[in-house]
């Protein structure tokens, strides 16, 4: 069975998680701070706050952008839920701008006109959630511009993209955004088993993901309530947090893994490059490159040309699985899921959103794709395609 994505451990993985196991710290220890630090650095962002998901990162940066009861928060039908959910966990609504035909991202024209709707019916959102398709960056230029005219904050929902880059620089430096969320789940470009990771240059917001990321508890004196001297200890509760925090086991596998962060994606490009020559003259639209665009492609997404092949999307995507290619459709329109369709979101609502659901396939693309394995995915997708009518 050939999976669309799976991590790749070498010994050094597993050595820099044993090293940890036998040392004072399973969590709380100096694993998170140099994993974060690394992140940090490589992205060129002041602040890292590693969590235990990005579903959690995603939460938090609703918080300390002050996401509430009353609030809306727009970001793509095209995502996983997560970057949806985490408006609800704070009690916002959530509302969902069309897609660019050729990116998949969360289109700018789409977004500009829905936002002078907004404006006249006074229900302007709070936060705007980018997401990184397929590890390809949004139009950060056009959304940050925006924010300035409206006054929406910014959260990228980068999980798709670490080791990417927008107009030559890394993803994650928040020169367009408030905060840029990572995930590290085994799919995505490096892995902690289970992680994710928020970055911000504003010094606030960083300690706000911190508190929330630990019960809302904290240790610097500065923040601290006015007590009497006799009833100020080492710590104070100051809001409701979670306990979302990385384990010092993970944060050593991320450590470990960030130093192959750039052959993974060199690795995923290269795959990526020999679909596009061999699906070049086959019905299918292979994934549209912006030129400010330099993708980690944790995602190679096909569009099925469907008036010029004898198979429907459902049929294709069968024939792929029963070939051992664990194809899969990313994604599912957010408004489409039960969860959200009992809001009254109805079928149609995006229409180019809708359209790419009706013909992607995720076909495999991750490190340690064979050539040879490739190779069978490639085969068995134009004998689908080049089907007879039967
Ligand atoms: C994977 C993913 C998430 C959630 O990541 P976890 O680390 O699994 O919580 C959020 N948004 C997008 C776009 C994702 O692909």
């Amino acid at each position: 069975m050939i999976p669309y994505g799976r991590q790749d451990i070498n010994q050094a993985d597993i050595e820099a998680v044993v090293e940890v196991l036998r040392s004072d710290f399973l969590t709380q220890g100096p694993a998170v701070p140099a994993f974060e630090e690394a992140v940090a650095n490589y992205c060129g962002a002041k602040h890292a706050v590693a969590v235990n998901s990005a579903t959690s990162a995603l939460h938090i940066a609703c918080l300390a952008l002050g996401v509430g009861k009353g609030d809306v928060v727009w970001t793509t039908p095209i995502t996983f839920v997560a970057s949806a959910n985490c408006a609800m966990y704070c009690g916002a609504t959530v509302d969902f701008v069309d897609i660019d035909p050729r990116t998949y991202n969360l289109s700018v024209d789409r977004l500009a006109k829905k936002l002078a709707q907004a404006e006249k019916m006074g229900d302007l959102p709070k936060v705007i959630i980018p997401v990184h398709l397929c590890g390809q960056s949004c139009d950060m230029t056009g959304i940050h511009a925006l924010s300035q005219q409206y006054g929406f904050r910014i959260i990228e929902d980068a999980s798709h993209a670490v080791g990417g880059r927008y107009q030559g620089d890394p993803i994650g430096t928040c020169q367009y955004s408030d905060i840029t969320v990572f995930s590290f789940h085994p799919v995505k470009i490096i892995t902690t088993g289970e992680g994710g990771m928020a970055l911000t240059n504003d010094t606030h917001l960083a300690r706000e993901l911190r508190l929330f990321r630990s019960h809302g508890i904290t240790s610097d004196a500065a923040v601290m309530h006015p007590r009497a001297p006799d009833e100020l200890w080492n710590y104070q509760q100051t809001d409701l947090g979670f306990n979302y925090r990385m384990t010092d086991i993970h944060a050593a596998l991320g450590l470990s893994q960030m130093q192959r962060l750039d052959d993974f994606v060199a690795k995923r490009r290269s795959i990526a490059k020999r679909y596009d020559e061999l699906l070049a003259d086959m019905p299918v639209v292979t994934p549209w490159q912006h030129l400010d665009s330099y993708s980690s492609f944790h995602l190679y997404v096909i569009r099925l040309k469907l008036g010029q092949i004898n198979m429907t999307h459902r049929q294709v995507y069968e024939t792929l699985r029963a070939d051992g290619i664990f194809v899969n459709l990313h994604y599912i329109p957010v408004y489409r899921q039960p969860y959200y369709e009992q809001m009254g979101f109805k079928v149609g609502y995006c229409a180019q959103a809708e359209q790419y659901y009706s013909e992607a396939i995720s076909i495999p693309i991750y490190p340690g794709l064979t050539e040879a394995q490739q190779s069978h995915v490639i085969d068995s997708l134009i004998s689908a395609l080049s089907s007879r009518p039967g």
